[in-house]
């Protein structure tokens, strides 16, 4: 094989074609990674060779016009077809699957493609679509200056931003899709037990599945939608142990390995303050405030920052911070119509604990505790009444705080966990990368749960 990475369509008989996807979901039905896998069977069928797994790309978390998790998919491939009659039955699988299964246009989706025989060379347009919001005709003028066939409406701008993005870093996630028969069932049947025994098995090669403190799974979601669960991992053979490992009673219809830049810290905007964006700020803690319900608002360098109750152990560990501590906030920037602008708490760095405090001084006669009678005007004491003239004292007071990284309970695709080593490099060639690509886009399970 002959793979053509220059820029020269045609001159040879096969190329590599990049192709991305994003919107073909709705609240309802469909999912963008469960078109993707659809795709890449047909794809199969039509002779092209993987030249990677597919890539599943989180954008920007904080999109408002998102549906789960600003999902995009990138696949790689090789293939003997020319570029636009492959975007042309791309593009009729995409109307088709948006029409009878997704029914985008009755849920306001705009789903959309992009399609290229070039590599971008930077990762600029992923980088802003990650941490920034993109306007569809920006999307449309980069499309054309980098020659990729666009199809469709504001999908496109994921399809762009998923061609664009190269992982620097990456982790792997296993989903798993359910026959469309079963999608309406909300609840998914999964042995919480196998799974706990999964991840206690390979952690840290596996990570995030199960929320440990509620007993709770996080893999799978709770809709209508293909997906019976997906794990995540770094390592591409230990995700497919948990295919025979995790027991469920729901039926599996296909299955899908994603290289994905989930848990990679990609969204976050040192020092931004722009809506939507995720920003990182560092300073002191000049006030801080326990509100009602249990939230904590926290000021720092002018900025107001909200720690949910709903984060868990960041929410508790805030609650223990004080003024004058030293922090680094990593959040959302969101509108707020009390505070105008808030950020959101995803991750909290403690850097420094304001660990002493100027006291009044001590009573000289009875040792007892003093009151200030205002400045340069000395002290009284509270239990014999005594006035003097003295200094306040500086005290050590005990933190129930360390220093260190405190994370939101409530898991976010991007946002890396702080135990996580992330990988650089497939260690599986493309031979590899087919076969395994093969045996799951036709794995069905057998029901093992009792
Ligand atoms: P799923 O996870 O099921 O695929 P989703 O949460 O990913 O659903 P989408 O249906 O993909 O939601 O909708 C996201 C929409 O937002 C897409 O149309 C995508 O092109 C667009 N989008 C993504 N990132 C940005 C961005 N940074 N700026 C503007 N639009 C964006």
């Amino acid at each position: 094989m002959n793979i053509n990475n220059d820029n020269s369509r045609g001159k040879e008989s096969g190329q590599k074609i990049i192709i991305g996807i994003d919107d073909h979901d709705s609240p309802v039905a469909g999912c963008t990674t469960h078109f993707s896998t659809l795709l890449i069977k047909e794809l199969i069928k039509e002779k092209i060779k993987l030249l990677d797994f597919p890539y599943l790309v989180r954008l920007n978390p904080n999109i408002p016009w998102k549906t789960r998790g600003n999902a995009s998919i990138k696949i790689i491939i090789y293939s003997e077809r020319d570029i636009d009659e492959l975007a042309d039955i791309i593009w009729n699988k995409s109307i088709e699957y948006t029409e009878k299964i997704s029914k985008s246009a009755k849920y306001n989706r705009k789903p959309g493609l992009a399609i290229s025989n070039k590599d971008i060379s930077d990762r600029w347009f992923y980088e802003k679509a990650v941490k920034d919001v993109i306007p569809l005709n920006l999307a449309i003028e980069y499309a054309k200056k980098q020659g990729m066939i666009i199809k469709g409406d504001r999908g496109i701008i994921g399809s762009i931003a998923a061609i664009s993005y190269k992982p620097k870093e990456f982790t792997y996630e296993l989903i798993t899709y359910r026959p469309e028969n079963e999608w309406n069932k909300n609840k998914r049947e999964i042995d919480i037990n196998s799974v706990i025994e999964f991840e206690n098995k390979y952690f840290p090669y596996v990570f995030e599945n199960i929320d440990y403190i509620k007993k709770y799974l996080l893999i799978s979601p709770h809709g209508t939608d293909p997906i019976l669960y997906g794990i995540r991992g770094i390592d591409a053979n230990i995700l497919l142990k948990g295919l025979n490992e995790i027991i469920t009673n729901d039926k599996i219809d296909m299955a899908m390995i994603f290289k994905t830049n989930q848990a990679t810290d990609d969204h976050i905007n040192s020092f931004s303050n722009y809506f939507y964006q995720t920003t990182e700020i560092e300073g002191e803690i000049s006030k801080i405030d326990n509100i009602r319900g249990g939230d904590v608002i926290i000021n720092v360098n002018s900025s107001t920052i909200i720690v949910y109750k709903e984060t868990g152990e960041l929410n508790i560990a805030s609650k223990l911070l004080k003024v004058g501590d030293t922090i680094r906030v990593v959040g959302a920037v969101k509108p707020s119509v009390k505070y105008g602008k808030i950020i959101e708490a995803e991750k909290i760095e403690v850097i420094k604990l304001n660990n002493k405090i100027f006291k009044n001084p001590e009573c000289p006669k009875c040792n007892g505790s003093t009151e200030s009678l205002g400045k340069g005007k000395g002290f009284r004491c509270k239990k014999c009444g005594y006035r003097f003239i003295g200094e306040k004292k500086l005290k050590e007071i005990p933190r129930e705080l360390t220093l260190g990284i405190y994370q939101s309970r409530y898991y976010r695709h991007l946002s890396k966990p702080i135990y996580l080593n992330l990988i650089k490099e497939n260690n599986l060639n493309i031979d590899i990368i087919n076969n395994i690509i093969k045996y799951l886009v036709n794995f069905k399970n057998m029901y093992t749960y009792s």
